[in-house]
């Protein structure tokens, strides 16, 4: 069963001893304390318990490791934050400065993806064009056609295609 591990952010005893009751769970991964039952002893008010907990440690649940860097992952901010990960694991599959460099890899992936593809679309069209498909389309027409196939982002491109013969419908309704 896990459990939590914690590293204290100040020497202060009594607030150790705060964060201790806080953070105890029993061997079925049950908190011990009742957050109300210690918080008097504190001259806290139980829904201050948590912030001030946060304030002086720092705890995360010790069977939950990085799976790419080994690190402790995630943080636990209040006591509903341990019964969700326990739920699911996959909200706790690494550490936050892996996962940012995990996003990212794959953004650049995306932007590489789309470049080639922008390519792709940028060879046929010259090809077409050598093929003499376009000849008789005017000058307006042909520019609007590149301006299309090259465009960084065809789903807005198409998005607008879309939302136009909406809005004339609205005009024409009204009127
Ligand atoms: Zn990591």
């Amino acid at each position: 069963m896990p459990f939590i591990e914690i590293e204290f952010q100040t020497d202060d005893p009594r607030m150790r001893e705060l964060c201790q009751l806080y953070w105890e769970v029993d061997g079925y991964g049950k908190f011990v304390h009742r957050v109300a039952d210690f918080a008097e002893k504190f001259g806290l008010k139980a829904r201050e318990v948590a912030k001030e907990v946060r304030q002086h440690c720092r705890a995360f649940r010790a069977d939950l490791l990085c799976e790419s860097c080994g690190a402790h992952v995630k943080y636990l901010d209040n006591r509903s934050d341990v019964s969700l990960g326990w739920r699911s694991r996959d909200w706790y599959r690494y550490c936050d400065t892996c996962e940012d460099a995990i996003q990212s890899q794959e953004e650049e992936r995306r932007r590489q993806q789309d470049e080639i593809l922008n390519q792709q679309k940028l060879e046929k069209m010259q090809e077409a064009f050598e093929g003499g498909v376009y000849e008789s389309l005017s000058l307006l027409e042909f520019n609007f056609l590149v301006a299309l196939a090259t465009s960084p982002n065809t789903d807005v491109a198409r998005k607008k295609n879309s939302a136009y013969p909406r809005k004339t419908l609205n005009q024409s309704s009204k009127s």
